[in-house]
């Protein structure tokens, strides 16, 4: 998948042994946003979801010396990036930053057929059973152990992809299982947001599947606010009136506030796995309960997020949380195995 380079407009640097990433713009490239030293989490801040997990995926890897390195990235003020370069010595890595050619990622040809849409199941702390997935993006037939492709830069396509591919797996298993009420979640970014045409797509999915109100649901962290709070609030009141749910990803980690809680009109929170990692300690089972006392009175659900341990159900639905989700249930896996994963 090769894109024009577009203007080069500075340079990075990888260093292995404290995993950080140092990345200079030129003074005249007006991109002060991503200059600086970052942990890979760091740049959470300013770099979408996805764009974070294909870097720290291409660092992780194994590479040889002179292997180059090829990484689209998107930032969250909506422009884009592309790390070029190569591996030298010890797993270190250089090269020359390049701004993507054309004015927004949205704007280019769409991602190809090697885009695949996985789902992990969200279980009911309530029933015990799986409830609802969520869908996640892999390409070229990446296992989700597997994270090793260079995707195509174009979200845009992305999130139309992904939305409608969620709705076929969804009206499968809603014909396979008609006595239960599953939902699917679909990432978006704050670029997706500022399509005029998303709320078109989501009400021609809904209405053709002949979906229940919230039974397609729409995650967003609070990246989608950096680019244009208004915005963002106004298109996910569109999303709601239409009949889709809307899930604020990602709560308690670095970059979620109370304003943007308070302006979303959200159905669910999903908590950073950060915290429930932190789940032994008391101070953190006061937050955690707290939050989902918090979720309970707006009105919303709490989902915790990234749990890898069974040991840990019992607490999470004594602390108030009404769903789970993580390899401890099951990994990403593929449409028709998902339907396995729902109960008798
Ligand atoms: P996210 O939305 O927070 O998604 C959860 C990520 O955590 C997924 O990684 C999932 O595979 C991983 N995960 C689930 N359970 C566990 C666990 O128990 N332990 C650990 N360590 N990890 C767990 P994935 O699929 O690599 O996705 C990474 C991020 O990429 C997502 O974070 C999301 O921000 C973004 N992303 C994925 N698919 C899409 C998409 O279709 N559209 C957009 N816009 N973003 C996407
Ligand atoms: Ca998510
Ligand atoms: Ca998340």
């Amino acid at each position: 998948m090769q894109h024009e380079r577009g203007s080069e407009v500075g340079q990075w640097w990888w260093d292995p042994d404290s995993r950080r990433l140092r990345i200079e713009p030129d003074r005249q490239a007006s991109l002060d946003e991503i200059g600086g030293v970052w942990t890979l989490d760091s740049l959470g801040v300013v770099l979408d979801g996805l764009s974070r997990s294909r870097l720290a995926r291409m660092f992780d890897m194994a590479h040889a010396p002179n292997q180059e390195v090829a990484c689209a990235l998107g930032l969250s003020t909506g422009r884009a990036v592309r790390l070029v370069g190569a591996f030298g010595q010890n797993g270190r890595a250089s090269g020359r930053l390049f701004r993507a050619p054309g004015p927004e990622l949205s704007q280019q040809a769409g991602p190809g057929p090697d885009l695949d849409a996985v789902f992990q199941p969200i279980v009911s702390l309530v029933t015990g059973h799986v409830a609802g997935f969520e869908a996640l993006a892999r390409w070229d037939g990446e296992s989700p152990e597997d994270h090793s492709g260079d995707p195509s830069m174009d979200e845009g396509a992305l999130a139309q992809n992904m939305l409608i591919r969620a709705s076929e797996a969804l009206a499968t298993w809603c014909r396979a299982r008609p006595e239960r009420s599953i939902f699917v979640n679909v990432n978006l970014t704050g670029r997706d947001l500022a399509s005029d045409d998303l709320p078109n797509l989501v009400e021609a999915l809904i209405s053709s599947h002949g979906f229940e109100p919230g039974q397609l649901r729409i995650e967003l962290t609070e990246q989608a606010a950096l680019r244009d709070a208004g915005e963002a609030i106004r298109v996910a009141r569109a999303l709601k009136e239409v009949g889709a749910g809307v899930v604020l990803d990602d709560f308690g980690s670095g970059h979620s506030s109370f304003s943007w809680l308070a302006a979303l009109p959200a159905d669910g929170l999903k908590i950073d796995p950060e915290l429930t990692r932190q789940i032994e300690e008391r101070k953190v089972r006061v937050i955690l309960e707290t939050v989902t006392l918090l979720a309970s009175r707006l009105g919303m659900s709490a989902t915790a997020e990234g749990i890898e341990d069974l040991k840990q159900i019992s607490l999470l639905r004594s602390l108030g949380f009404h769903y789970a989700q993580g390899f401890a249930f099951s990994h990403p896996v593929s449409a028709a195995q998902a339907l396995n994963l729902l109960d008798p």
